[in-house]
């Protein structure tokens, strides 16, 4: 997968250990443990998936930007699987699931590979938050039409947050903040299970 990933053009090395570190086949059904390493997402119930490598790869490696993070949030932990690799490149990280069962599975995944420094919420990621803002960097792992206001609050000045955002056609954004503001630049097409409200 690693190597997969190099070809695919993942350049930074620390996210390239931290996928390394993390076995992708303990978040996915034994069903499909022979496919857990392939390109592709799959289903982890309650019809959402886990996000292919490279995506999850090429997030983490656009949100770092080669800098060490302190404190990191992402909004649709799902099975955990993300969460998981970011833990191996930030200090704290804050995961939100709006899917009880969903989060319970990660709580359980994050106590079978000993991650301790992943704290999971479920709660409703557009507006109930963890209090511990602001973030070095935000990734949204489902899209959204437009940047949930209280997400921009919650970046740190000098933070970077990465997200699907579009409907039936989507694109990944980076979206920087300064002392003057904020800037979006728009990346690649992607396709991510829409960002929802309320908490079921
Ligand atoms: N990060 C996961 C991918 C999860 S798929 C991985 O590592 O593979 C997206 C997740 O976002 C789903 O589990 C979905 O339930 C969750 N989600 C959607 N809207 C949400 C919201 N408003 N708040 C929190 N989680 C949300």
């Amino acid at each position: 997968m690693i190597e997969r990933l190099r070809d695919q053009g993942i350049r930074d090395e620390i996210v390239l250990a931290a996928m390394n570190a993390v076995p992708r086949h303990i978040f996915v059904d034994e069903a499909l443990a022979s496919r857990a390493y392939d390109d592709v997402s799959l289903p982890i119930g309650f019809g959402q998936t886990i996000s292919q490598p490279y995506i999850v790869a090429r997030m983490i490696e656009v949100m770092r930007n080669g800098a060490t993070l302190n404190r990191v949030l992402e909004i649709g932990t799902g099975c955990g699987y993300q969460a998981a690799v970011l833990a191996q490149v930030a200090r704290d990280v804050y995961s939100v699931e709006r899917v009880q069962s969903l989060y319970e599975r990660a709580m359980g995944y994050m106590q079978e590979l000993k991650i301790q420094n992943v704290i999971l919420r479920y709660a409703d990621g557009n507006n109930s938050l963890p209090a511990a803002a602001p973030f070095n960097g935000i990734i949204v792992a489902a899209a959204a039409t437009h940047v949930p206001q209280a997400l921009l609050d919650q970046l740190a000045v000098g933070g970077r947050m990465v997200l699907p955002l579009g409907a039936q056609e989507q694109f990944l954004y980076l979206i920087e903040r300064d002392a003057e503001g904020y800037r979006e630049t728009r990346l690649e097409a992607v396709k991510f299970v829409p960002l929802l409200t309320g908490k079921i």
